[in-house]
């Protein structure tokens, strides 16, 4: 089962639970880093404090009711459930007054927190989602095709083809002309069969809409294969994985996630040595989290760098929703500004509402010397 996609996210923010509110829980559940007894813990810990926030949460009777009833199931169904989580994180979605609960698995550990509001809150979902690529990786022989969707570490095998090429000509068996004239006529088929492969991707992909595309063949064929592929896919190409048709689907998956761990790699590398570059020109970058928000304040961010988990608390104007380190008054409107536990959260959360395109870099890197965060500017300040 794949873990969540966009549309569970667009289904989610169109959750009406009117006049209700929605208590969203996110909880790491990675047994690899901690005891199940210290997840049991963490999330008791989060429904006590819970608890003491409802007190003081001036909504009405009817609200206040739902909300505590999902602090009860949720307390519930989680313990009741923690043994048979395997995955590292959850997220989970409840409005008791409109009888709705819903779980879903994270591909990463999130911050543990427990939020009420009106609507869902999906800002660790959202992020989550901006960090992960599309993947196909199409698997092929001279007359099998095997095409694997693999999505946030889950692999799954979305279409094949089995096309008729007869066998090679056997040793012995033929000579001569005759023989040369079979060869031909078989490997007609077998470039058919490839034509067909590269249709079926470009089918696929504008279905899946998938960001990059791995290919796992032998040398001979991929060079025959590489120039039939369409010109769209030709730029979503971006490496070949040690594969081939009768492998498992867990190896396909292990290959692919290896080269796009390798690609992700390089590719947060060079964009942080651009960052720097930039940065250390004088051009138009920003970096540490007080310049960032002023920047991003003034819609001035073309593309936001910040360290994944990176987390403080500061400030933000509830009447313009501008984003501060420390002020205690909002450069705008003069109002007194709110303390914020995750003023990173919040960068995000305004930067995908803007548009502004992020990338989450693997700490350690060298962004760290530079306050964990920072961004390209539209124009120079
Ligand atoms: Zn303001």
């Amino acid at each position: 089962m794949p873990y969540f996609d966009r549309e569970d996210i667009e289904k989610l923010s169109r959750l009406k639970t009117e006049p209700y509110w929605v208590t969203s829980l996110f909880l790491a559940t990675d047994k690899s880093q901690q005891t199940k007894k210290q997840i049991a813990l963490n999330l008791k810990n989060l429904l006590t404090e819970g608890k003491n926030r409802l007190a003081s949460l001036k909504v009405n009777r009817e609200v206040l009711t739902s909300l505590e009833a999902d602090l009860e199931k949720i307390g519930q169904q989680i313990n009741f459930q923690l043994n048979s989580f395997n995955h590292p994180g959850l997220a989970l979605f409840s409005s008791t007054g409109k009888e709705i609960f819903l779980i879903y698995n994270l591909p990463h550990p999130p911050r543990n927190r427990l939020v009420f509001d009106p609507n869902p809150y999906l800002r660790p979902m959202i992020a989550i989602l901006e960090r992960y690529h599309r993947l196909c990786s199409l698997v092929l022989s001279r007359r099998q095709a095997r095409w694997y969707q693999v999505f946030m570490n889950e692999a799954l095998l979305v279409e094949e083809l089995t096309s008729e090429v007869p066998g090679k000509v056997k040793e012995g068996g033929w000579e001569g002309y005759e023989s040369k004239r079979i060869e031909r006529h078989i490997e007609a088929h077998v470039h058919d069969h490839l034509k067909k492969v590269s249709q079926m991707t470009f089918d696929l992909f504008k279905k899946k809409k998938f960001d990059w595309l791995f290919i796992g063949c032998e040398e001979k064929l991929f060079s025959e294969f590489e120039p039939l592929l369409h010109t769209y896919l030709k730029e979503r190409f971006k490496g070949r994985i040690r594969a081939k048709i009768s492998d498992s689907l867990e190896k396909i998956r292990e290959e692919t996630l290896a080269l796009e761990m390798k690609l992700k790699k390089q590719e947060e590398e060079q964009i942080v040595l651009r960052f720097i570059s930039e940065l250390e020109g004088g051009g138009a970058a920003v970096a540490g989290l007080k310049d960032t928000l002023r920047q991003l304040n003034n819609n001035n961010l073309q593309l936001l760098l910040v360290s994944h988990n990176f987390s403080r608390s500061g400030r933000i104007c509830p009447e313009c929703r501008l984003l501060f380190l420390d002020e205690n008054r909002c450069s705008n409107c003069q109002q007194p500004t709110k303390e914020v536990s995750d003023i990173v959260d919040e960068t995000l959360a305004v930067a995908m509402v803007k548009g502004c395109p992020i990338k989450q870099i693997t700490p350690p890197s060298k962004l760290d010397r530079y306050g964990k965060i920072g961004a390209f500017l539209r124009y120079k300040t």
